[in-house]
């Protein structure tokens, strides 16, 4: 097996090798079919035993995960694709010589390994001999400046010695292979592009971030109110398309989240459509930055997402409002009682409460049925807020009891709003097929700070609802379809 006793190979026949493959994989659907050609060519005309490429399929500061991928093999006992030990194989970083070959395919280099010049008993040489390999070249495959796999040649049958020439040939080749690989990935991401646009109704984007200049394209751009200077245009002129009350957050994180380190961008803005509403989007974006860590350029897509924030506003709002009647639910009123109460406190403005419990209501569900009552308590609901201000709260608190806070209310105020929901009530009673079904309600009121003669020392929010709570008790008390206010005279009951 000593020098001498092979042929060198052709640089001719090598360089049409490698013409041949260019051609193959620049055609559109040239990977991967184009690859397993090439490889072909370059196997035949070198005249090694095998031919191969190994993808990088993850790299970890512990190990290196590979799969082999293509394979020429002169003969079938050169066969090594599909062996378990080669698919999908993990090789761990922490063997010094493993990681320094790793370092060296990271850097890019070529590697021409001689099986019986290396020291018997290192890891490479026990590597090599196992496979019965007597020479071997790697040449690393970098797409887009990033190591993506190895290709290689083995030789199991002579031990060759690659010349220069050779070498500069088959990078060309490796090359080739990574230029096929960038040209599919980018076609797949364009194709996935068009699925996402067709889905979502999205816009890609992308700001000059030197030149402060913007691009757009896609249909949901097409509805936005973009400037008429063509498809580049100022920053100044897309932030106006941003609605008022986002621009101050956008900008604040372009220019002290994105500019200092972060390279992210997602955030939700509502963007000027052409009828003059607004449409809110998500833009979500990546920077790119240059060799010393400067901004370049913020590329990415705006994706229409009105549907989820009706979604989401409609969450808010049932999560603070009854649904039969759209009042305020419990847990709202409690905090909006304690809200108003500090705030009364705090002014020394009034604040009013009134509680409201429908009369017999049982025996208008025994008598009509529940369905009856639930369209009373809707229709008392809508009473209430006909006799109320902006800035009151209506609250329902429980089956047929409700509240209404009233600030800025003083005690003959409330009285005379509580009498006017009495009234209502009391004079339209409810229509059911041909029957009027009449509806009463009793009420109890009570005001903070409270100045008539006999008014109870109300001190907290808390003793404000009993209060009131104590007059609606007298008001039922006293024979229902009344209202009462809180006097000391109730403090026995
Ligand atoms: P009073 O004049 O003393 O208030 O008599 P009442 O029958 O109204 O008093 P009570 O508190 O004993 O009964 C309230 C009834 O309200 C009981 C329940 O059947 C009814 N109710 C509670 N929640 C709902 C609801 O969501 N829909 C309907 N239809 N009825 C309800
Ligand atoms: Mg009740
Ligand atoms: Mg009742």
């Amino acid at each position: 097996m000593a020098n001498g006793t092979y042929r060198r190979i052709s640089s001719a026949d090598l360089l049409m090798a490698v013409a041949g493959g260019a051609e193959e994989l620049s055609h559109a659907d040239g990977w991967p079919d184009g690859v397993n050609t090439l490889l072909a060519g370059l196997g035949k005309v070198t005249g090694v035993s095998r031919v191969w490429i190994f993808q990088k399929i993850e790299l970890t500061d512990e190990y290196v995960l590979q799969d082999y991928v293509f394979e020429w093999a002169a003969a079938p006992r050169h066969v090594q694709i599909g062996m378990p030990m080669f698919s999908m194989f993990r090789s761990f970083r922490d063997n010094p010589e493993y990681e320094t070959l790793v370092q060296s395919r990271l850097r890019g280099e070529v590697q021409a390994v001689m099986v019986n010049q290396l020291p018997e008993g290192t890891w490479l040489h026990g590597n090599l001999a196992r496979q019965k390999i007597l020479s071997m070249l790697t040449l690393p495959i970098m797409v887009d400046g990033e190591w993506w796999g190895v290709l290689g040649f083995d030789d199991c049958e002579r031990e060759y010695s690659w010349s220069e020439t050779e070498m500069a040939l088959l990078r060309t080749a490796a090359g080739l292979i990574a230029g096929a690989i960038a040209r599919n990935r980018l076609s797949a991401r364009v194709r996935q592009f068009h699925i996402l646009q067709g889905l979502t109704d999205s816009a890609t984007w992308a700001l000059d971030w030197r030149r402060g200049r913007l691009w757009f394209a896609g249909n949901l751009a097409g509805r936005w109110d973009i400037p008429e200077e063509g498809r580049y245009f100022s920053m100044l002129g897309a932030l106006r398309m941003v609605h008022p009350q986002d621009r101050r957050g956008l900008l604040q994180e372009l220019r002290f989240g994105l500019g200092n380190g972060a390279t992210r961008l997602r955030r939700d803005v509502r963007v000027r459509a052409k009828d003059g509403s607004f449409i809110w989007v998500e833009l979500i974006g990546e920077l790119t930055l240059d060799g010393e860590g400067r901004p370049v350029e913020l590329s990415g897509i705006a994706v229409d997402i009105r549907h989820r924030k009706r979604t989401e506003h409609k969450l808010q709002r049932e999560a603070v409002t009854d649904a039969l009647t759209g009042a305020a639910n419990r847990r709202t009123f409690m905090r909006e009682i304690q809200d108003l109460f500090d705030q009364a406190m705090t002014s020394n403005d009034p604040l009013s409460l009134l509680l409201m419990d429908l009369d017999h209501f049982k025996g208008i569900n025994d008598t009509w049925g529940h369905q009856v009552g639930d369209a009373m308590l809707h229709q008392f609901a809508t009473f209430c807020r006909e006799s109320l201000r902006e800035g009151d709260v209506l609250a329902r608190i429980g089956g047929e009891e409700f509240a209404v806070l009233l600030p800025g209310t003083d005690s003959a105020s409330a009285a005379a709003v509580g009498e006017r929901i009495r009234e209502a009530v009391g004079h339209a009673p409810v229509q059911h097929g041909d029957q009027n079904i009449p509806m009463t309600v009793s009420l109890g009121a009570a005001t903070v700070p409270e100045s008539l003669p006999g008014s109870p020392l109300i001190k907290n929010a808390s003793e404000l609802f009993v209060w009131a709570d104590k007059a609606l008790y007298a008001a039922k008390r006293q024979g229902r379809n009344r209202l009462v206010r809180a006097t000391m005279d109730l403090k026995e009951d």
